[in-house]
């Protein structure tokens, strides 16, 4: 997609040889393809993934990991930084890729003074949540006690406390980062604020975090807990859950779902191959005014029910995640509303080889920007949806895979445009995790192009490095030649800024609303090397992004193509069939609550 991007030759010379050298410097391991600890090394916690890179770095300090980007830009190799592989099943194939993992930097240190956490980048959440809670202290972790503080955090990180007190990511105060040069910086509100924006939200595209700062929270009371019901009566009770979790306050933060226990014998007796509709919560209050709270769900008459004051440490395990890595297959969605007709759907699918289907309520603090936010301020859907199964082999990995897809598909009038970062489990285009009216995903774009470039870092949902088109490129066309340098700077600055899936009509609009794009198809001129030469846009074409620039009612539309990146200038007669889209243009401005700029 970008020039920048690293071309697998270059890493065949990188040489074995190379990487031996590589070793030395290193007082952390470096394993390589036939060492003994190889399949170990390689190994991610989703045991489903077979991570193939060309070398597995266990970095023990800043220093080595300075030492293993410097050594990958000098041999054009691709870093892939790793905590615990949680987030392995949508990084891409890692060929030219040497993966970092940093589960050997586990330190935490607790600053109860300043009510703080330095937390280096392989350290898990239970590293955390215990060491807190002894100084009376909460975090804001996820449900699983095994997954990595940092991976977690930079996708979002909607945990047990996401409604009191939103996303891990806006709870950042600094992280500590080795940038694609070998550069070692501390980004914080006042040194690198744009770097700092980027990671608290963007993943892993823009650098190798060694550590983080979060904020902690003295701990509240809390009660928590789950009731189970029998499957036979799924879509009743979560439909009476859905209505009572519309009704709670934002200090309740609570999880329908479908759990198929496997009959394996880590689970206990009387849930081991039993099938449950289950409602978890947590809410932040007293025990009195949460057994108040929670009475419609028990006149529901559960099966069993858990719900009780609770300590911090007990959240972790509230979800019942795996407590060790397994071999799994899942994706989720953001639900803009959960209607019954969604619920019928939902339980329809939710069945073997399916493990847990789970619909989390999200609003509260989530959905409105927390001050100084990243480039995650909310998660703006109501509900967020994860399914996934068990899959011990490919066969069965492709019927989960087959099994999720029909639960997406059921659930698909009430989709959401975005996708939840953290939930995706699939590779998706960035613009999806990003809401539509917003400028974030531009704005990622453009900081990695700045600090990435050449897109040495592979993320499990990589930002792409925006695509920089120079004036002159722009000028050599008929149509802009006699624009004045101003206009050209700013078509070049818009140039590249949407990426988004063919026959979306309105993609995005930046935060002045002046600019809009749409997807069209026609002929256009492409700016390549040689200059502009003619091509044809069709329906579902990967080219396709007009960017119509509103000034004084006169236009100047270009078109940006995706893949290759590369300015199109449109002729005389796309910009008549523009011009006649107008009126239908404006009125999707208006619909999203915007006017048309006249400049
Ligand atoms: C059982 C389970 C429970 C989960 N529960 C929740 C939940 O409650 N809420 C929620 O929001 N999410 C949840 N998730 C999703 C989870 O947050 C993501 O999978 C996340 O990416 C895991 O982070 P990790 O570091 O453990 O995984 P990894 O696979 O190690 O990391 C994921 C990505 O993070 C980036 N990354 C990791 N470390 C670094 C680093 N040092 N420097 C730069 N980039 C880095 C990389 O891009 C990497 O590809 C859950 C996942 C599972 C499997």
């Amino acid at each position: 997609m970008t020039g920048g991007a690293r071309s697998p030759d270059l890493v065949d010379r990188a040489g074995t040889g190379d990487l031996h050298a590589l070793r030395g410097r290193l007082t952390g391991g470096l394993v390589l393809p036939g060492d003994a600890d190889w399949d170990d090394a390689r190994r991610a916690w989703n045991l489903a993934v077979d991570q193939r890179p060309v070398a597995v770095a266990l970095v023990e300090s800043v220093e080595d990991v300075v030492k293993v980007v410097e050594f990958a830009g000098e041999r054009g190799l691709r870093i892939a930084p790793q905590g615990t592989g949680h987030g392995a099943s949508a990084l891409a194939v890692l060929d030219g890729s040497i993966l970092v993992k940093t589960s050997r930097l586990r330190g935490v240190e607790i600053d109860a003074g300043a009510a703080r956490a330095r937390i280096e980048a392989g350290a898990l959440w239970e590293d955390v949540v215990v060491p807190a809670a002894e100084q009376g202290f909460v975090v804001l972790h996820g449900s699983s006690p095994d997954v990595g503080v940092v991976g977690y955090t930079l996708g979002g990180g909607m945990g047990w406390l996401a409604r009191s007190r939103g996303l891990a990511a806006n709870s950042v105060t600094a992280v500590e980062l080795v940038t694609s040069e070998g550069r070692f910086v501390r980004l914080d509100s006042g040194n690198e604020p744009d770097l700092f924006w980027a990671v608290r939200g963007g993943g892993g595209s823009f650098g190798v975090v060694t550590a983080i700062e979060l904020e902690l929270y003295p701990t509240p009371e809390l009660f928590a807990g789950a009731m189970f019901w029998p499957l036979e009566r799924a879509g009743e009770v979560l439909r009476s859950w859905r209505g009572w979790a519309e009704t709670v306050p934002h200090e309740v933060t609570s999880v329908g779902r479908i759990l198929h226990f496997p009959p394996l014998p880590d689970v206990p007796e009387p849930m081991r191959g039993q099938s449950f509709v289950i409602v978890e919560a947590v809410f932040v209050g007293s025990e009195a005014d949460g057994n108040a709270l929670v009475a419609p769900l028990r006149e529901l008459d559960p099966a069993a029910d858990t719900f009780a004051a609770v300590e911090p440490t007990a959240l972790q395990h509230l979800h019942m995640d795996p407590p060790q890595p397994v071999p799994g297959v899942g994706d989720g969605l953001f639900l803009e509303r959960l209607p019954d007709e969604a619920i019928g759907a939902f339980v329809q699918n939710a069945v073997p080889p399916l493990i847990s289907l789970e619909i989390r309520q999200l609003g509260g603090a989530m959905a409105s920007s927390a001050q100084h936010h990243g480039a995650v301020g909310t998660l703006d859907a109501e509900y967020v949806m994860f399914a996934v199964g068990m899959a011990p082999n490919p066969e069965i990995a492709a019927a989960v895979h087959e099994a999720v897809d029909r639960v997406k598909a059921g659930l698909a009038p009430w989709e959401s445009a975005r996708t939840y970062f953290n939930f995706a489990e699939r590779q998706v285009g960035g613009a999806r995790l990003y809401p539509l009216k917003t400028y974030t995903f531009q704005r990622l774009r453009k900081i990695r192009a700045t600090h990435d470039p050449a897109e040495m870092f592979v993320s499990n949902h990589p930002i792409p490095s925006a695509a920089v088109i120079d004036t002159a490129r722009i000028a050599s066309a008929p149509l802009f030649a006699n624009l004045p340098t101003a206009e050209l700077e700013e078509l070049a600055g818009a140039m590249g800024e949407a990426e988004v899936d063919a026959g979306t009509e309105i993609i995005t609009v930046d935060e002045s609303g002046s600019t809009v794009y749409l997807i069209e198809a026609g002929e256009a001129e492409v700016i390549g090397a040689g200059g502009p030469s003619p091509m044809a846009l069709g329906t579902g074409d990967t080219f396709g992004e007009i960017g119509l620039l509103l000034t004084e009612g006169k236009r100047t539309a270009t078109v940006v193509a995706r893949t290759p990146m590369q300015l199109l200038a449109l002729s005389e007669p796309d910009f008549e069939r523009i011009r006649q889209k107008i009126p239908e243009f404006e009125r999707s401005l208006r619909s999203l609550g915007l006017e048309r700029s006249s400049r």
